[in-house]
């Protein structure tokens, strides 16, 4: 039996543990974290759990390449079954409500003037519907299950490969300025960050509409504990706060010493791994062309635990401010607002958790921040400055907050070492930001984040398998996706 260390017990770290170990390796999983999931995680305060994961898990439906990903590696069981939402979101602006649902045509009524581009997205949506991002198996490798791709389905994702090109080339805000409607404009903004390009909006309303996209119930800490499980029982271990110092011929050392085996897998960040785990740093040129091209994907999670009920208001508002909120040298002047009052789970009786991204690179501001010494001051003030102006919208909020929690890009540089604290890499319009590449050499591999386009979970998933895979095909082995 081969031996191999995995660095990081992340998403993408637990898929290609889960896929080796059933190919026949011998695996650890080294994690500096005390709990799986890497930045795809949930935590609990005072009674409530702050979701600061999982917003739209793709691949959630059955039948699609991904979600054999999930159902093999025991992501999606009985104890987390998926929820789709709809309305998906709905804005609040003023007195106008606005709900962006899976059937987009009730847009066309709230906005007649916009029914032509309006169509035209419909059109470029449906032609996604049948785009699933590809799972396959490398040529020349021994697959107990081959996965079979049809030539069908090659014909139905023919739409969405020839818009690809044409929607990569400019940004979401820009398809978005289409619209004449404002209120429909502001409602687009929720779906993804208007700074990337047109492709991702375009493809994350069609997983929402298509059923492709969902939340799996206990969110993010359930579905890692899910695959850290499914990962033990097939004889795996995974060392919790054992983080990788240095990795070098001689195996991965950490505090305790020297782990020795056959292969080496780097699931941590790429982009932190570069530069700290090796010694002296790696120079390859994609490396170079890596630490030059780079751009992060950064965001703040601001969480409330509030003692109301607040099950009239929608499960997921875009709120438009009157005054813009100021946090982390950024200025919103929309606020995309969780309510997990539906979710009985997540609060005690009567009470709701609230939460909030802040996209935006911050982690400078936040690391002067710390340098000069407020750090915590200046989060306290975010916070209470979010409660202020989130109060004024919600008024059944005001003087109920019971428990607040902040992350910035440097918690997540904390607990995770992600490069400037972020959680995948920015894919603006025909910007292409270097990977790294999954196999460096026989017995040393990368997967997760900065291995692939264009990032979150299905990244995290598709590399860990496709690792898993190559790793086989070097060593000889039979690649084992699921039993029996
Ligand atoms: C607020 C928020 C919301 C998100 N929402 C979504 C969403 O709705 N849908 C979606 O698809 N994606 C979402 N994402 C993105 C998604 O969670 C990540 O892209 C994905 O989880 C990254 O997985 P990974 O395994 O590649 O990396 P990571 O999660 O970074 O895993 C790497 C692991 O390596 C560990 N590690 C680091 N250094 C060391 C070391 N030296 N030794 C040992 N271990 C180490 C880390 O602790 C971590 O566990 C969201 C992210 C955030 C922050």
């Amino acid at each position: 039996m081969k031996t191999l260390t995995i660095i990081g017990a992340g998403i993408s770290g637990l898929v290609c543990g889960i896929y080796a170990q059933r190919s026949g390796w011998q695996t650890t999983i080294l994690e500096k974290a005390g709990n799986p999931g890497g930045v795809s995680t949930s935590w609990k305060r005072k009674g409530y759990t702050f979701e600061g994961g999982i917003h739209w898990l793709i691949g959630a439906k059955s039948g699609v390449p991904l979600n054999d990903i999930w159902t093999e590696t025991g992501a999606l069981r009985e104890n987390n079954p998926v929820f789709f939402k709809d309305p998906i979101y709905t804005l609040m602006d003023g007195g106008v409500q606005l709900d962006l649902r899976r059937d987009l045509r009730t847009l066309a009524k709230f906005a007649p003037e916009d029914r032509i581009p309006l169509a035209i997205m419909r059109f470029h949506v449906w032609c996604f519907t049948f785009f699933h991002s590809p799972v396959q198996d490398l040529g020349g490798l021994n697959v107990r299950h081959p996965r079979g791709f049809s030539l069908m389905e090659f014909i139905k994702m023919g739409p969405a490969v020839l818009l690809t090109p044409l929607l990569m080339s400019f940004s979401a805000g820009r398809y978005i300025k289409r619209f004449r409607n404002p209120h429909l404009r502001r409602l687009l903004e929720a779906v993804v960050d208007p700074q990337i390009n047109a492709l991702s909006l375009i493809y994350t309303l069609s997983s929402f509409t298509s059923g492709d996209s969902g939340y799996p119930e206990g969110g993010s800490l359930r579905m890692a504990q899910n695959m850290a499980d499914t990962f033990t029982s097939l004889g795996g271990r995974i060392l919790y706060r054992t983080p990788a110092v240095e990795v070098s011929h001689k195996g991965v050392r950490t505090e305790d010493g020297i782990m020795q085996s056959d292969a080496v897998v780097i699931s941590m960040d790429a982009r932190t791994a570069i530069d700290k785990l090796f010694n002296p740093r790696l120079e390859a040129p994609w490396a170079t062309r890596m630490r030059r091209k780079l751009r992060t994907a950064q965001c703040m999670f601001i969480a409330l635990g509030v003692k109301t009920d607040l099950s009239e208001r929608p499960r997921c508002m875009q709120i438009v401010l009157g005054e813009p909120l100021r946090a982390g040298g950024l200025e919103f002047g929309t606020l995309t607002v969780n309510n997990y009052s539906r979710d009985a789970e997540y609060a005690p009786e009567g009470c709701t958790v609230l939460t909030c991204i802040l996209p935006g690179p911050s982690y400078v501001y936040w690391k002067s921040a710390r340098e000069a010494g407020n750090y915590l001051g200046l989060k306290q003030q975010a916070i209470a400055d979010f409660i202020c102006i989130l109060s004024m919208i919600l008024p059944e909020i005001s003087g109920k907050v019971e428990v607040t929690d902040m992350a910035t890009p440097l918690t997540y540089e904390r607990y995770c070492d992600t490069f400037e604290g972020s959680y995948m890499s920015e894919w603006r319009p025909w910007h292409f930001c270097a990977n790294a590449p999954i196999r460096l050499k026989k017995g040393l591999y990368f997967t997760g984040q900065r291995t692939a386009f264009s990032g979150g979970l299905p990244v995290a998933a598709e590399t860990g398998r496709r690792t898993a895979q190559t790793l086989c095909k070097d060593f000889g082995a039979e690649f084992v996706s699921r039993n029996g």
